[in-house]
This record gives structure tokens, sequence and C-alpha cells, in this order.
């Protein structure tokens, strides 16, 4: 295998060199916990404050509304169970969407359990939340709105202001899992009226299990993690002191020329949309074609396995990926897919193709070739595929 063509960067990015350069000194030299006292800890201690002003820069807010945790999952747990705790005396319902990341839609499931009611909101056939809907499901005991800001699997991007809005003239609190749109998009938390925000390094060129959870001055939230008194006695546990700076220089990295980077990744997207709409026949995109992450293409082709396909890509050193890196290896179509409206044997043949500003045209033009070839080859193997023609033909015959 001679070429490698990684196009999944939803399920991980690289870290980029200039990050773990960054990182290198504080495993090395600058080992002492952030929370010692001696001078020596001292550099530690500044450069996670260091890294909590790029953060808090990027979102508009003052950095003692950052607090760091363990990841993207780790933010959405806290702040999801956190929430419907400190607000019991309020009430337990909470909204959310049925297109949520694991992360989220488990952690619902599990307050289920614990007796809270969870309203799961449907989504368009682009993947969108209708907002009329969001506003009538608010009761006098909703605490919580948790919509993503923008889908993992589809790209889709949420009308994130307007549900801002619509949580403030309620009184409900609205978190978002931002995961993969932080670093990508513009984000102000406050024009956005976002009450708890969660976002993940590894999604954006920093390394792998640091994260953080934006919580809005004024939202109690208790600790998820108990013990020491980190994070202002919110997030127990000795600072994770390279990773909070890998993320820190990978927040800066992402803020520069970050709407030149997107537009450009964009380009190299819209080329694999259009090659693989035009050379493929029964092949659909599946988001909203406008209102999507930047870097996300995601395709049905019918009578085709996604599984199958994944693996016959990776014999190109194509790493792609259907549905979500959680999902795969289950044989359940994704549960993006099937609230969107396809139907199982549709959404089975999914693949998700997500870029970066190293993808080029001639790295697209590679995979489509492969693509197309692929497809071929696999419905040449599919009855299914040979009984469509066939009922084609008898159509054409027909007319
Ligand atoms: C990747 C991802 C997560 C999980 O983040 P981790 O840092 O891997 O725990 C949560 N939500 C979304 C939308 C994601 O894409």
């Amino acid at each position: 295998m001679e070429k490698l063509i990684y196009l999944d960067n939803a399920a991980t990015t690289a870290v980029k060199p200039e990050v773990f350069e960054e990182m290198k000194p504080y495993f090395l030299g600058n080992y002492g916990n952030p929370n010692s006292v001696y001078t020596f800890a001292q550099e530690s201690k500044n450069a996670v404050e260091h890294a909590r002003g790029l953060v808090a820069g990027m979102l508009g807010t003052k950095a003692n509304e950052v607090y760091f945790t363990g990841g993207g999952s780790e933010s959405d747990n806290w702040a999801i169970k956190g929430c419907m705790q400190a607000y019991a005396s309020k009430g337990r319902h909470l909204i959310t969407t049925k297109i949520e990341h694991h992360a989220v839609l488990h952690t619902c499931e599990y307050l289920e359990k614990q007796g809270c009611e969870v309203t799961y909101l449907d989504v368009d056939e682009n993947g969108l939340v209708s907002l009329e809907a969001l506003e009538a499901a608010i009761r006098p005991e909703t605490v919580l709105i948790s919509v993503m800001f923008a889908n993992n699997e589809i790209g889709t991007v949420e009308p994130i202001r307007e549900i801002g809005a619509i949580a403030k003239k309620h009184g409900v609190l609205f978190h978002t899992d931002a995961v993969q749109a932080f670093g990508h998009t513009p984000i102000s938390v406050d024009e956005l009226n976002i009450d708890m925000l969660s976002a993940s390094a590894h999604k954006f060129g920093g390394p792998k299990g640091v994260g953080f959870l934006y919580i809005r001055k004024g939202v109690k939230l208790g600790p998820y993690i108990h013990g020491g008194a980190q994070e202002r006695g919110k997030r127990a546990g000795t600072s994770n002191v390279p990773g909070i700076v890998g993320m820190g220089k990978a927040v800066q990295m992402a803020a520069e020329h970050m709407e030149e980077r997107e537009k450009q990744i964009a380009v190299v997207r819209d080329h694999l949309i259009e090659r693989v709409l035009r050379d493929i026949p029964y092949a659909r995109l599946n988001g909203h074609r406008q209102q999507r992450l930047s870097n996300n293409a995601n395709f049905c082709f019918r009578f085709i396995e996604g599984e199958s396909l994944l693996i016959m890509l990776d014999q190109k050193g194509i790493c792609a990926s259907s549905g979500s890196a959680c999902t795969s290896g289950s044989l359940d179509p994704s549960h993006v897919l099937l609230a969107i409206g396809l139907p199982h044997e549709i959404a089975h043949g999914s693949l998700r193709l997500t870029l970066s500003e190293e993808t080029t045209l001639a790295d697209i033009d590679y995979v489509v070739d492969e693509l197309k070839a692929i497809v071929q080859r696999l419905r040449g193997m599919s009855p299914l595929y040979e009984d469509f023609l066939k009922s084609e033909e008898g159509k054409k015959a027909a007319e």
C-alpha cells in the first residue's frame, strides 16, 4: 500500500506538528503539577491558564467559564447529567434530538432510567430540527435543551442561534455538543445564547483525551468527577498539562485563517460531491446541501453494504467511515440516517468521507475513480441489483 488517503477527519484528526512541538516540554522538562506551590510548577500552571485564555477567546467569553475535561464524551455527560441533577427542583424534563452523538443519546437514556423524561425531536430529510416542534415541546418543568451544533455523520449544521433564542425566551438552559463545529466555524456563546458547550481537541488538530466544557457564569452545575479542587472545584484530577497545552495551540492554529481554510476545504468537498453524483449511478447525498460542515460528504449507494465498501476502500489505502466510528462493527444502520427518513436497506449502504485542509483535488479524483470501480464490482455481485436491472429493462420494454 503506497498511498494513504485519510478521509475520516470526523472520527479524529492528525495532531498538527506545531501542536506536538508545543506539548513536548510539558512531558519532559516542565512536568510540574500545576497545583503545587513551588516555582517549578508555576510554568505548568501558567501554560494551563494560557490555554484556557485561548479557548475563552475563541468563544468570546471569559477564561473562568472554561473547564478542561477528558474530551467530548465527558463534557456531554457532565453538562446533561449535571444539569438534570442540579435543577431537579424545577423539573426533570429535557429536550434533545434523534440525531445526537451517542455521548448525548446514551446519557439521555441513562437519565430516563433515573426517572427523567426526555423528548427526542425528529429532524427533516436534511437533518434539521424544527424550531416550531422544539418550542412546542417546552413545558414548565423543562430544564434543558441539548442540540448538537453540527452532526458528525451527515454534517448538517443546526439553527443554533434560533434555538438559543427560544431557550432564552422560555428560561430553559441550552447545551450544544459542538465537537464537530468548534475550531471549524466561528462561535460566540453570547451571540448564540449558549449556556454550555462541549468540544474535543482531537477533532481540530489537537491530542486525544482532552476537551472542555464551557459553562456560563450562573449555571449551577456541580462537579462530575469528585476529588481534588482542580478546575475551581468542578473537575477533580491532576490536569492533563501536555494535552491542555496542545489543545490551546490547536485552538490558536484553528483560529488563524479559519475562513479561507474552510472555504478551500469546501471547494475540494464540492468537487467530491459533484463527481460522485455525476459518475456513480443510484447515489444520493445525505445532509443539508448548504447548511453543512465544510469538510463533510455523506452518501448512500443503493444495493451496497457500507461495510464491504469500507473494506475495499481500505485495500486501496483509503480511510473512510460508514455511519460513525462508534457504530462501525455493529450491523445496525445509523440512527441518523434512519432519522432523516431513509429505509434500512438504503441506510446500510452509507459512506462518510470527511476531509482536511491536506486533502487535494487529486486525492479526490483518485478516491472517486476507485469508489466507482468498487461500487460497480459490489453491485455486480448483488442479486438485488440484478433483479432491479431486470425490472428496469422490463419497464423500458413496456414503454
Ligand atoms: C467525536 C464526538 C464526540 C466524542 O468526543 P470524544 O472526545 O471522542 O469523547 C461527541 N460528539 C460529537 C458530535 C463527536 O463528533
